[in-house]
C-alpha cells in the first residue's frame, strides 16, 4: 500500500515544517521529489542530503509562489526536466495575523498572493504535464482556520477558505482528465508557524483540542502520502481534516 515507486512530485514550502515533512515521507514511499523552497537554499539542501542519505531521490528548485507566473512556469519547467509529473503539494504559506481593524491593506494583499494565488499558479504548471498524462494528484494545504474561522486571522483564514472553494472546482474541472484535487485542513500542527506562540497559549491549545495534544508534521505528511496514493484515486474534492477532532 502507498508505494509511490516511479513517481515525480513537486512540493511548495518543501524546504520545513509540513512541506519537508511531506517531501521526507513521499520519498520514503519511493517517490522522487522535487523540493521547493523560497529562499531557504540551506534548508532545502539539508532536506535533499536527508533523503538521499536514506536511499531516496531529491532536488531542490527555487521558487517564489507570490510571483504567479514564475512559479507556474517554473513547476512546469521543472516537470518536462524531470520526464513527469504525478504529485503536486502545495505547502507554501504565511500568516499575518491582526485585528482585521488593525490590519495593514498590503499584509492582506500578501497573504493571499502566497496562500490563494501562490497555490492555484502552482496547481496551474503541475496541471499541464497531469492532463497530458490524464494522471495527478493536487493536494492544498488549507486550515481549520479556513473552515471555522479565527479572531484575528480574517486575511489566513479568507486565504484557506478560498482554497477549499478552489479544491472542489478544480476536483470537478480536472477528473475528467484523471487528475485528483484534495485539500488538507490541519489543526494546530507544530512548526515554525507556531513557535510564535507563548507556553500558555500552547497550552490552551491542547486543551482545547480533544485527542490533547498539538498535531505534528507527521501527521499531516501521512495524509499527503494517502491522498498522493493509487490508494486514494477515488477521492477529490475533499478536505481531509487532521485536526486531533478540534473542529468536526
Ligand atoms: P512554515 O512556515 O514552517 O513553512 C512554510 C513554508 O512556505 C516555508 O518553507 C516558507 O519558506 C515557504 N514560503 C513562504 N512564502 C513563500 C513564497 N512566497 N514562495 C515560496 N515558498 C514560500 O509553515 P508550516 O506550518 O509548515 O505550514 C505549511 C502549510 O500548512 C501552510 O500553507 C500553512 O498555512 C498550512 N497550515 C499550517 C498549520 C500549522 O499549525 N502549522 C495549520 C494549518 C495549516
Amino acid at each position: 500500500m502507498f508505494d509511490l515507486s516511479g513517481k515525480v512530485a513537486f512540493i511548495t514550502g518543501g524546504s520545513r515544517g509540513i512541506g519537508r515533512a511531506a517531501c521526507e515521507a513521499l520519498a520514503s514511499r519511493g517517490a522522487h521529489v522535487l523540493i521547493g523552497y523560497g529562499s531557504s537554499e540551506a534548508q532545502a539542501a539539508e532536506c535533499a542530503q536527508g533523503i538521499a542519505a536514506a536511499g531516496g531521490k531529491a532536488e531542490c528548485v527555487q521558487l517564489d509562489v507570490s510571483d504567479a507566473q514564475a512559479a507556474e512556469n517554473t513547476i512546469a519547467q521543472a516537470a518536462k526536466t524531470a520526464g513527469r509529473l504525478d504529485i503536486l503539494v502545495a505547502s507554501a504559506g504565511i500568516s499575518v495575523d491582526g485585528l482585521l481593524l488593525r490590519l495593514k491593506d498590503d499584509d492582506f494583499d500578501r497573504i493571499l498572493a502566497v496562500n490563494l494565488k501562490g497555490a492555484v499558479a502552482s496547481a496551474r504548471g503541475a496541471l499541464k504535464p497531469m492532463m497530458r498524462a490524464r494522471a495527478g494528484r493536487v493536494i492544498f494545504l488549507s486550515s481549520v482556520v479556513g473552515e471555522a474561522g479565527n479572531a484575528g486571522q480574517t486575511a489566513y483564514a479568507a486565504s484557506k477558505a478560498a482554497l477549499l472553494g478552489v479544491t472542489k472546482s478544480l476536483a470537478k474541472e480536472y477528473a475528467g482528465r484523471g487528475i485528483t484535487v484534495n485539500a488538507i485542513t490541519p489543526g494546530y500542527i507544530e512548526t515554525d508557524m507556531t513557535e510564535s506562540l507563548t507556553e500558555e497559549q500552547k497550552a490552551a491549545m491542547h486543551s482545547a483540542i480533544p485527542l490533547k495534544r498539538a498535531g505534528t508534521v507527521n501527521d499531516v505528511a501521512a495524509a499527503v502520502v494517502y491522498l498522493a496514493s493509487d490508494e486514494a484515486s477515488y477521492v477529490t474534492g475533499h478536505a481531509l481534516r487532521v485536526n486531533g477532532g478540534m473542529y468536526v
